[in-house]
């Protein structure tokens, strides 16, 4: 088992945010053993701990909010952190959305990187499946079972000719995680564009910060990977998954799943504490530990 991590030093990054357009700076700051992932909205000096029951709007990106307070798209930032295996930090955000920077979770493993990575003194604490969980919404599904380290089983069927059925599986840790599934792009499609715009979504997209196709192909310039919609897929799935809180050691299969879904997972396995075990850590007993946020969370802002 190994110890938990925050990073060495604080560091920022600026951009524009997929959905609303919007210019926003987030800091990424150390926090101590057992913190977890905790967002700060500046403004509104409120913390939003990054966990299943303070997440919102769930469809084409995955927000998380307290009370007045919501931070947007904060998927890709939570994928880097988990991918790399960041347990703890204090994500100080000036502005409503994580800036979509190119689209992927490279920006945020370069800043994670120039960073540095800190052990801890305590040990992680992992959730490890003990029995087979589902979740199902027509014909996408979900599942997460028992296996002796953490792997994903991603399929995706598009009815389009570039994107087409793709699938990748394997074990994910943080180099596989570095080389394979932080640099896929998120993608759309230009017939959506339209109706996205008038939902009041991508109003920041553009083809420096998303692969686009049409019908025939991709029309914003080369692919990173000729698989790289379904390695998507896989980062957004880690970034959902660190709303569980602790790392997960399982098996996870998802078909045709988005962010709703991968939440539903979430929510259904911390429901069903009968199909796994808390492993490692000093946890005894009782699950999800209160954040001590107004003492250690603003102890982090201090550093
Ligand atoms: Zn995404």
């Amino acid at each position: 088992m190994r110890w938990q991590t925050t990073i060495e030093t604080a560091v920022s990054e600026a951009g524009i945010g997929l959905h609303s357009g919007l210019e926003s700076r987030l800091w990424i700051r150390p926090a101590p053993a057992d913190h977890g992932i905790v967002f700060y909205h500046r403004a509104k000096q409120v913390f939003i701990p990054a966990q299943v029951d303070h997440t919102q709007n769930l469809g084409y990106a995955t927000r998380v909010g307290l009370g007045e307070a919501a931070v947007s798209t904060v998927e890709h930032l939570l994928s880097a952190l988990n991918g790399l295996g960041i347990d703890n930090a204090l994500i100080e955000i000036e502005g409503e959305e994580i800036p979509i920077l190119d689209g992927s979770a490279i920006p945020f493993v370069e800043l994670i990187d120039a960073a540095g990575i800190r052990k801890l003194d305590r040990p992680v604490t992992a959730i490890r499946m003990t029995r087979p969980i589902e979740v199902r919404d027509g014909e996408k599904w979900m599942r997460a079972e028992p296996a002796a380290v953490f792997s994903v089983d991603y399929r995706i069927s598009f009815d389009n000719p570039i994107v087409g059925y793709q699938r990748y599986a394997g074990v994910i840790d943080p180099d596989v995680y570095r080389q394979a599934i932080a640099p896929a792009r998120t993608f759309g499609f230009l017939k959506d564009v339209t109706y996205l715009k008038n939902q009041g979504l991508a109003l920041g997209g553009s083809f420096t910060n998303c692969v686009v196709l049409d019908d025939r192909q991709v029309v914003s310039g080369e692919l990173r990977f000729p698989d790289e919609f379904v390695r998507h897929k896989v980062l957004d799935l880690i970034g959902d998954l660190s709303l569980l809180e602790y790392p997960l050691i399982g098996a996870v299969t998802a078909h045709k799943a988005g962010h709703a879904l991968h939440a539903a997972l979430v929510r259904k396995i911390l429901a069903h504490p009968e199909c796994w075990e808390i492993v490692g850590g000093d946890v005894s007993g009782a699950f999800v530990m209160p954040y001590p946020l107004d003492v250690e969370a603003t102890a982090a802002l201090a550093m």
